[in-house]
C-alpha cells in the first residue's frame, strides 16, 4: 500500500515537471512581426472603351483618354506631367498601380512615340493601359501585376509632332518641332513636304541611275530619294526647309554624335541636336527617369519589326547571356512578322553598334536599366515589293519610282490597329512578367525589446521574375529609408533565405517599428515589429515526453486502483 502511494506520487510529479518547463518558456514580452498587406482595389467600373476607338489619336484626344481613365479608376490611375514639349504641350506619364498599397513597388516603363510618324506606338500604349484596367479584379495574373508593380506609361514623348502628323497630314515627320531655318533664308520650316495630288499620302520617290555597261543592262544603282512636295518659297528648291529638327532618339548622351555625318546635319532625319539633352522632350524624360529606377523598359517605335537591345561601341551586348535568352523568349511570343528579323539574332548576338545618342544605351549605361528594349512594332513589307512601286520616269539614264506610301510605312490602316494590338499583347505581358518583384516572408524573429538590444530576422525572399534579379543587395530600412541592415542580391527566379539584424535605437512600444525589406529595383515589402507574447509553439519532443508520461501515469493509476 505504501509502495503504491509512493509510485502514484512519483508519476504525478514526473507529469507536472515538464508541464512547468513548458509554461516557464512562454513568459515575458518579445518582438513579434507582421507583414503589412494593403487592400485590393474593389472593382466598381465596367469595361472601359476608348473614346476614340479605331482611329489614330491626336494629342488632344490622347489627353482626353487619359483624363477619362483617371476619372473612372482613380485608385489605379495616376497622371503626372513630366515636362512640356517645345511648343508647350504637356508630356504626361500615366502610372497604373494599386494606390491603396503605398509602399514602393517594382517599377516598369513603356515610353512610346519618340518619333512623330510612328503613331501606332501611341495606340498600343493606350490599349495597354485599358487592358490592365479592364482585367484588374477579373484576371488573377493582371491583378497581381497591378498590385505589385508600378507600371509607368508615356503615350507620347513627341506630342507636337503627333499634332502635325494627324491633323496636317504630314506622315513623314519624325523629329521634334524645334524650329530651324534649314536654308538660311530667315524663315523656319517654310518649305515642307506636301500631299500634292491629294491622295492622303506623301509619296516617296526613289531615283536610280541606269548602268548600261553591265552584262545585263539596264542595271540600276540607287542614287537618291525625295518626297512629294512643291517649292513653297519659290527659291527653285523644294522641301529644303522641312518642319522638325532633332531626332529625339539620337539626343541622349551615350555615344552622342559618335560617327558624325548625318547625325550632325540639321536637315537629316537623324540630327542629334546641338548637345545631349538639348531638347525639352528628352530633358523631361531624363528628369523623370532620374527619379525612378527600372530594371526593364520598352521604348516603342515602328517602321520595322525588331527588338533592339542596347549594345556597346563594338556591337556586343553588355548582357550577352541574358539578352540571348530573352530573344529566344520573345521569338516565341512575338507575331509571325518578326521572324525574319529574329531569325538571325541568336547567331549574330547583336543587331547593330551602340546607337549614337539612343534611348536604350542611356538607360543601360547611365540609369542601370538591365533590359531597355527598343521595340519596333510594325513593318510594312510592301515597301520591299515591286508592285507597290510605280515607275514614273524611264529615260536613257534614269529611272524614278514612286512609292505612294498607300500601304503606310510606319502604321497599319486604322481598322487593323486592334489586330496589331492583340498580336503584340503577349510582348507587353512579358514585360510585366519579367519585372523583378521580390516576395518576402519573415520566418523567424528573436531578440530584445529595449533600446540598445538587437533583433534577428530570418526571411525567405523569392524573386518573381524568372530572368531578372534584384540587381542590387536587398536592404532592411526604416520608413525614413535609413539602412538598418544589408543582405545579398536575389537572382531571377531564385528563392533565398536572408538573415538580418536590427539594432533598436529606442524601446519597442505597442506602436511598433515599421521596416521595409527590398530595394529600388524590386520594390519593398513592409513589416511591423511590435510587442507580443511568444507564440504558443511547443517543442514536439517535449510534448511527446509529457504525453508519454501522462499516459503511463494513467495506466499506473488504473492498475493500482484495480489491484487494490
Ligand atoms: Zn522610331
Amino acid at each position: 500500500m505504501r509502495l503504491r502511494i509512493l509510485l502514484l506520487s512519483l508519476v504525478l510529479t514526473l507529469t507536472i515537471i515538464p508541464v512547468q518547463v513548458l509554461a516557464t518558456e512562454q513568459e515575458g514580452l518579445v518582438p513579434v512581426i507582421e507583414k503589412v498587406v494593403g487592400s485590393s482595389v474593389d472593382r466598381n467600373w465596367e469595361a472601359i472603351a476608348l473614346l476614340y476607338d479605331g482611329q489614330f489619336h491626336d494629342p488632344v484626344e490622347v489627353d482626353e483618354e487619359l483624363e477619362n481613365i483617371h476619372a473612372l479608376v482613380p485608385d489605379l490611375v495616376d497622371l503626372e506631367t513630366i515636362g512640356q514639349s517645345y511648343q508647350g504641350r504637356n508630356l504626361t506619364c500615366v502610372r497604373i498601380t494599386n494606390e491603396l498599397r503605398v509602399t514602393q513597388k517594382a517599377k516598369t516603363l513603356v515610353v512610346a512615340h519618340h518619333h512623330g510618324r510612328e503613331q501606332i506606338t501611341v495606340e498600343l500604349a493606350l490599349r495597354f493601359m485599358l487592358h490592365l484596367l479592364n482585367n484588374y479584379g477579373i484576371d488573377d495574373t493582371i491583378t497581381e501585376y497591378v498590385d505589385t508593380q508600378e507600371i509607368y506609361i508615356i503615350p507620347t514623348l513627341n506630342p507636337d509632332a503627333l499634332e502635325v502628323v494627324v491633323n496636317q497630314g504630314n506622315h513623314w515627320l519624325r523629329k521634334n518641332l524645334h524650329p530651324f531655318d534649314n536654308d538660311g533664308d530667315g524663315n523656319c520650316s517654310e518649305d515642307d513636304v506636301e500631299d500634292v495630288d491629294g491622295d492622303g499620302w506623301i509619296s516617296n520617290y526613289y531615283v536610280y541611275l541606269k548602268d548600261n555597261s553591265s552584262d545585263n543592262p539596264p542595271f540600276y544603282d540607287y542614287d537618291w530619294e525625295y518626297w512629294e512636295g512643291i517649292d513653297n518659297d519659290n527659291d527653285t528648291l523644294f522641301n529644303e526647309d522641312e518642319v522638325g529638327l532633332v531626332d529625339l532618339n539620337r539626343n541622349y548622351p551615350i555615344f552622342w554624335s559618335v560617327g558624325g555625318g548625318d547625325l550632325l546635319d540639321p536637315a537629316t532625319q537623324v540630327y542629334c541636336g546641338s548637345e545631349p539633352f538639348s531638347e525639352p522632350e528628352t530633358k523631361a524624360f531624363r528628369d523623370f527617369a532620374l527619379k525612378n529606377r527600372f530594371s526593364m523598359a520598352y521604348s516603342l517605335h515602328s517602321g520595322i519589326n525588331a527588338t533592339y537591345f542596347p549594345t556597346d561601341e563594338d556591337e556586343y551586348w553588355p548582357e550577352n547571356q541574358l539578352y540571348y535568352q530573352m530573344t529566344l523568349d520573345l521569338a516565341d511570343i512575338l507575331p509571325e512578322s518578326f521572324n525574319e528579323y529574329l531569325g538571325y539574332l541568336p547567331s549574330k548576338m547583336s543587331q547593330e553598334a551602340g546607337l549614337s545618342g539612343g534611348w536604350a544605351e542611356w538607360m543601360y549605361y547611365q540609369r542601370g536599366t538591365t533590359v531597355p528594349i527598343t521595340l519596333e512594332v510594325y513593318h510594312n513589307g510592301s515597301v520591299d515589293t515591286e508592285e507597290a512601286h510605280v515607275i514614273i520616269l524611264n529615260n536613257d539614264t534614269h529611272i524614278i519610282r514612286e512609292w505612294e506610301g498607300i500601304y503606310g510605312y510606319f502604321n497599319p490602316v486604322e481598322d487593323k490597329i486592334g489586330t496589331l494590338w492583340n498580336e503584340m499583347l503577349p510582348t507587353f505581358m512579358y514585360l510585366l512578367e519579367m519585372t523583378p518583384r521580390l516576395d518576402v516572408s519573415v520566418t523567424a524573429i528573436s531578440g530584445g525589446i529595449t533600446a540598445g538590444s538587437s533583433i534577428s530576422l530570418s526571411a525567405r525572399t523569392e524573386c518573381l521574375s524568372p530572368r531578372l534579379g534584384t540587381k542590387e543587395n536587398v536592404y532592411i530600412l526604416n520608413t525614413s529609408m535609413d539602412v538598418l541592415d544589408t543582405t545579398i542580391a536575389v537572382g531571377g527566379g531564385q528563392s533565398l533565405p536572408i538573415q538580418a539584424t536590427i539594432e533598436l535605437s529606442e524601446d519597442l512600444t505597442n506602436d511598433g517599428l515599421n521596416i521595409l525589406i527590398g530595394n529600388n529595383y524590386s520594390g519593398f515589402t513592409e513589416f511591423v515589429i511590435s510587442l507580443g507574447y511568444p507564440s504558443m509553439t511547443i517543442d514536439p519532443v517535449l510534448l511527446g515526453v509529457v504525453i508519454g508520461i501522462s499516459v503511463l501515469a494513467i495506466v499506473v493509476v488504473v492498475y493500482i486502483v484495480k489491484t487494490r
